[in-house]
């Protein structure tokens, strides 16, 4: 049998690593048949750390919040090496017979899953797994494991395709739109850097980077993406390299990540151990060298004029496009910049065909969008969802309702460059236009909740205080004119609000993004203008100094 442990940042944090030693030792010391795996992110961030009981036969057990002190019986439930049964009193009581407690005080829960749906993920509802395939099921580390999980396929078709106007075809056909926040066409970014002409003669390259500087406040899909899956990103990579012609590519992932970062560098050095990687992939003509920096944690180096001037070690500060990074990028050659989960997804295109992928989704939103579920939620964690289901179905059927009863208030959809949308609207379905009628963005996908404690006008506060901090001073309408507006919003939360402070507060809010170069300074006022739509007597109690 098998017994699988969470290993994301999530996991470790909880504790999982001493879990992971106290399940091996009791492994050693009873010569249970059992073998310990790590795995990635399982999605369940709020119940970690978790252990999945895979036997050999039979059905597969989870349980959640695990302590190095339950092992011992939790092993010699399933595993039973009759040596020890007879010195070990196993507490059937212990484990709960439920599954997804909302009550934090419980140790384990157990709930037995039937083996064919594969993953425990299938159980937290409507979820539809592309990017996050084989969660919790594979070891992000072993390279063999994910090549038998169809890894590298979807790269081996594009190589037996061998024209790369046929592959961008293929993710034009898919409908793929850009994961990181804007939503930009993907075939089409791939189409601009493909067309454009350079000369190798005199030393000029296509690069391909991809983003993974997330920083949004409550978002961490990006993370557990290159923790979990750091194979299916290369191989992403590599794809979309093959597809614009490029041989030289980078990550760009924030230091935070110390962990997303040694995988990302481990992974790459296994590849290019195996031929993945370097000279002739897999047999063909097509080379590929990749590498990793570091970045330092500012939010606006996640816009990509910034991200590239922080890689050729300027200050991270966006400039003015055109041009676009298509036709000057990285050391001024013509670059394609993805975000993480658009290269997660492109090997499942691949391998599944564009029309796969466009089944899924509305019209204009194909496919699913990974999103860190976070806030007055019962089940928090990170889940994939089909685009087009509804804010209420993620809230209820995702993530088991608002936690402890409470009523919902509203969801802040897109982290601080969003905008926040109110409980009588969250029937609206998730996707990029849909999302952008109420007033809010898809962002790079956090979702978070709200419930009938929260006060809107600390939110609005919370969000611009994040963003403000986060200027990078080149605009006066982002440095000066988001400070005023947080001025204002301290003097309300302190019950100090002036006369017309809601009236400037608005004006302020669409000067600073009618002004501002960059998204970060043209989407910063999003919050404040959706709470001041949606919850304007909130801040007007707070002006009469009702609350
Ligand atoms: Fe910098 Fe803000 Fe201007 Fe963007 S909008 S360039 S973050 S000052």
């Amino acid at each position: 049998g098998e017994i699988r442990i969470g290993m994301g940042s999530c996991c470790v944090a909880q504790g999982s690593d001493k879990v992971r030693s106290a399940i091996e030792s009791v492994i050693a010391q009873s010569g249970a048949c059992a073998d310990v795996k790590r795995v990635g992110c399982v999605g369940m961030c709020h119940q970690t750390p978790l252990v999945e009981i895979v036997p050999k036969s039979g059905e597969t057990s989870l349980y959640a919040k695990v302590q190095a002190d339950d092992v011992e019986s939790l092993v010699m439930k399933h595993f039973k090496p009759k040596s020890l049964m007879r010195r070990i009193s196993y507490s059937a009581e212990k484990f709960l017979d439920r599954f997804l407690s909302d009550d934090e005080d419980e140790p384990t829960i157990q709930k037995s899953i039937n083996p064919r749906e594969g993953s425990v993920c299938a159980f937290l509802g409507p979820q539809k797994h592309l990017a996050t395939e084989y969660c919790g099921q594979i070891d992000p580390m072993n390279l063999e494991e994910y090549k038998r999980h169809d890894g590298f396929a979807g790269l081996k078709k594009c190589i037996e395709i061998g024209d790369p106007m046929k592959i961008i075809e293929e993710v034009q056909n898919s409908g793929l739109r850009g994961r990181g926040g804007a939503g930009f066409p993907s075939g089409i970014k791939w189409q601009k850097v493909r067309e454009v002409a350079i000369d190798q003669s005199r030393g000029e390259k296509k690069y391909i980077i991809c983003n993974g500087d997330e920083g949004d406040p409550g978002a961490f899909m990006d993370r557990m993406l290159l923790e979990s899956f750091p194979y299916r990103i290369i191989e992403g990579m590599a794809i979309a390299a093959m597809a614009v012609g490029s041989n030289e590519g980078y990550f760009y992932v924030r230091a935070e990540y110390p962990l997303a970062v040694k995988r990302i560098r481990e992974a790459i050095k296994i590849c290019e151990q195996d031929g993945i990687l370097g000279e002739n992939i897999l047999g063909s003509d097509f080379s590929l060298k990749l590498g990793i920096m570091e970045g330092a944690g500012a939010f606006v180096c996640g816009e990509e004029t910034a991200l590239l001037a922080s890689m050729q070690g300027e200050r991270g500060m966006p400039h003015l496009r055109p041009p676009y990074p298509a036709e000057l990028g990285l050391w001024k050659q013509p670059t394609l910049i993805n975000n993480v989960e658009t290269y997660a997804l492109v090997p499942w295109i691949m391998r599944n065909g564009s029309d796969a992928f466009a089944a899924l989704g509305t019209e204009k939103s194909k496919g699913t969008k990974v999103f860190a579920l976070a806030g007055k939620v019962s089940r928090g964690g990170l889940i994939e969802v089909p685009m087009g289901i509804t804010m209420r179905q993620v809230i209820d059927d995702v993530g088991g309702g608002v936690a402890n009863g409470k009523k919902l208030k509203a969801v802040q959809v897109g982290g601080p460059s969003g905008g926040c949308v109110p409980a009588s609207l969250a029937d609206t379905s998730i996707d990029y236009e849909s999302l952008a009628e109420v007033g809010a963005i898809m962002g790079s996908g956090g979702l978070v909740v709200l419930d009938e404690d929260d006060c809107m006008v600390d939110i609005a506060r919370y969000f611009l205080r994040f963003t403000q901090d986060q200027s990078c001073g080149k605009c006066t309408f982002c440095r000066v004119g988001t400070r005023r507006m947080l001025d204002i919003l301290d003097r309300l939360c302190e019950g100090k609000g002036k006369k017309g402070d809601l009236d400037t507060l608005e004006r302020l809010s669409h000067d600073v993004s009618a002004g501002s170069l960059c998204g970060l300074g043209k989407t910063a006022p999003n919050p404040v203008l959706s709470m001041l739509k949606y919850f304007r007597e909130e801040f007007e109690a707070h002006l009469d100094g009702r609350c």
